[in-house]
Formats: structure tokens, C-alpha cells, sequence
């Protein structure tokens, strides 16, 4: 399919619960809880909604010892794998592997010494579950951190391949690698580098802390974009300041125009100008909010004018055209039926259902 990306790095597979991330498997989307994870009922229905908008993998915090029954919950009863994010102690690391978790998520350089490290990778192997070994710019080895002449993306390269040759002594290979900065930049720069530093291991590609939906997509879309037209990136987060649907929302638009992945319906809305007579922008939330979920690869289009509208919008699927008090429904670039402009939605809704 690839116009856009052409050559995907060739990783290898890194076996998530039922996902598979890396090898030839697609690009898959990850993101984070953000309700506390010791209301169990919260935070499984939110990881629940996760699933539901498209997410193939969803991170949950463990922050001590008494989540971890509330954990062992979430991460029995959700619909897709569940990964607990840990922090400083290596315990709950190692208590998260014997829970129904597919997967731990750490920060080597936070977690404790070289042989906690060790233990943690040992556990895992002997659970059969993965680990993201998460190197981060405030977290780095003090000698690798201190080191001149090193960029910041050569010295996260160093932290990761450091750890990753710890993992692999050990005969543990069932990890992924992530380097997170705030920067577009320096995400850049550390992807690329990580990629040169260990080409067989899956990346998982986010800038972190990226703010607000507006910034924080733009910041994600800039620069994974690039990497991932670069062959770079296995499973990624897009992280915003947000409702963590909105993460999973942006996440499938950006696969979809990569032409990476196609979960679910393009949406083709144009601006709106003086010619429009409809509250086309209300018009549009309302259809992402019944379409968006639904699993077709459809381009539905929504256009102000039945002048313009049609043709503009052409090459869609399906898509309805407003005009003055009416709406005329076009599918594979010929109008179908025309309707009343309130009833538009419906109509269409009816022949989405028939595709
Ligand atoms: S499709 Fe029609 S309403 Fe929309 S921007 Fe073009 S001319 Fe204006």
C-alpha cells in the first residue's frame, strides 16, 4: 500500500498479550489510563473505551502495593492487553510480572542497579512477558549523562543499547525500546539513532509531555510522522494533555494518512465559506461521533455547499452535500438521493449501515 512509508525497518516480533508488535505486524496504537488505578471500576471502563475507540495496547500505572489486586483486575477483565506502568520500585516491577499483565513498562534508569535490572528481565522471561525499557532524557546513567562531545540523542542511544545488552545476555529478547524527550527534535534524532544503535528491536515512538490537543498532536504528528516515513517506529502513544480517547482518535487519523493503517472512517469536511447554510462544523462533530467508531476503511465526506461539495469531495466513498434547507447524498462520485438538510445524518447513516 506504501506510496508514503516504503521501507519499514525490519524488527523483530515482540509478543504483547495478544498483540504482536514489531516484525511484519501493523503499526499499533497505545495509549494510557489517566483515572487512579486503585478504583478498579474506573480505570478498567476507561481502559475499556480505550479498546473500544481503537487502541491495541493500554498502559495502567501501578503506583504501590495496594493497586496491584485492583492491577491484577483491569488487567484480567479488559479486552486487550494491559501494561503496567512502574516507577523507582522494582518490587512492584517484579510483582506486575506474576499479575495478569501482558506486559511492564520501566524506566531503567529509575529503577534501581544493574542487578535489580537483571532480576526484573530473568522474571520476565520466566513469565513470558514483554518489557519496554523506557530511557528518558532526566533519567539517564550519571557517566552517560555526563559525558562531553555526546548529544543527547547518542547518549539516550547509549542508556538503551546499554540495557538492551543486559536484556540479551541474559537471553531476553522479548522487549521493546522507547527514548522519550519533549522535544520534536530530539525525538527525532533519538528514534533515528535508536534505530541505527539496535536495528532488530521493535521502537515504540511518542514525544512525551507534548501539551494540549492542538500542540500535542501537532508536536506527535511532526515528528513521528517523519519517523515513521523513515521505516521508524513499531507502536506508538500520542500523548496529550486530554482525554485519552483523543490520544487513540489522533493516533488512527495519523496511521491513516500515512496510509499505514486504516481502522476505521476518513472524515473529508471542508472549511465551510460564505456559501454555506448549515451549522456544518456542529454537523460534522455530531457524524464523528456516530461514524468514527466504526470498523469500515470509509471516506465519508461532509461538504457546506451542493454546489462545490460534490465534486470537491468526489473521490469519498459516501458523503452529503448541504444546500439551502436540503442535502443531497452522494456515494462514488454520483448523487443518490436528496433529503431534508436535518434528516441528512440519518440518511446517510442508513447507507453506511448498507456498505
Ligand atoms: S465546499 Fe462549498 S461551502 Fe465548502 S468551502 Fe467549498 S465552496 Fe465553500
Amino acid at each position: 500500500m506504501d506510496a508514503v512509508c516504503s521501507h519499514r525497518r525490519k524488527t523483530r516480533e515482540v509478543i504483547v498479550g495478544s498483540v504482536v508488535v514489531g516484525g511484519a505486524s501493523p503499526v499499533s496504537i497505545q495509549s494510557m489510563t489517566t483515572t487512579d488505578t486503585h478504583d478498579a471500576k474506573k480505570t478498567l471502563a476507561q481502559a475499556q473505551d480505550l479498546f473500544s475507540a481503537g487502541a491495541d495496547i493500554v498502559r495502567v500505572t501501578l503506583p504501590d502495593k495496594a493497586a496491584l489486586s485492583a492491577f491484577s483486575k483491569i488487567a484480567n477483565e479488559a479486552a486487550g492487553p494491559i501494561v503496567a506502568d512502574i516507577h523507582f520500585d522494582a518490587s512492584l516491577a517484579l510483582a506486575a510480572l506474576e499479575s495478569p499483565a501482558a506486559a511492564i513498562r520501566i524506566n531503567p534508569g529509575n529503577i534501581g542497579d544493574n542487578d535489580i535490572v537483571d532480576a526484573i528481565f530473568v522474571a520476565a522471561k520466566k513469565s513470558n512477558k514483554a518489557v519496554r525499557i523506557g530511557v528518558n532524557a532526566g533519567s539517564l546513567e550519571k557517566d552517560i549523562a555526563e559525558e562531553p562531545n555526546t548529544s543527547l540523542s547518542q547518549k539516550l542511544a547509549k542508556s538503551a543499547k546499554r540495557f538492551s545488552c543486559r536484556a540479551e545476555a541474559l537471553g531476553f529478547t522479548n522487549y521493546v525500546v522507547s527514548a522519550k524527550v519533549h522535544s520534536v527534535k530530539e525525538t527525532i534524532s533519538a528514534n533515528r539513532e535508536l534505530a541505527k544503535t539496535l536495528p532488530e528491536v521493535p521502537l515504540h515512538l511518542g514525544v512525551t509531555e507534548a501539551g494540549d490537543a492542538i500542540q500535542g498532536t501537532v508536536k506527535n504528528a511532526v515528528a513521528l510522522s517523519t519517523l515513521l516515513r523513515e521505516g521508524i517506529g513499531d507502536t506508538l502513544r500520542i500523548s496529550l494533555t486530554e482525554d485519552p480517547c483523543l490520544e487513540v482518535e489522533a493516533a488512527r487519523a495519523l496511521l491513516a494518512s500515512l496510509e499505514l493503517r486504516m481502522l476505521g472512517p476518513e472524515f473529508i469536511t471542508c472549511p465551510t465559506c460564505g456559501r454555506t447554510k448549515v451549522d456544518l462544523i456542529t454537523l460534522a462533530k455530531e457524524a464523528r461521533a456516530r461514524f468514527s467508531r466504526l470498523k469500515k476503511p470509509l471516506s465519508i465526506a461532509l461538504m457546506g455547499c451542493a454546489v462545490n461539495g460534490p465534486g470537491e469531495a468526489k473521490a469519498a466513498d459516501i458523503g452529503v452535500a448541504f444546500g439551502d434547507g436540503y442535502a443531497a447524498i452522494f456515494q462514488a462520485g454520483r448523487i443518490v438521493e436528496r433529503v431534508r438538510a436535518e434528516e441528512a445524518l440519518d440518511a446517510l447513516e442508513k447507507r453506511i449501515d448498507a456498505i
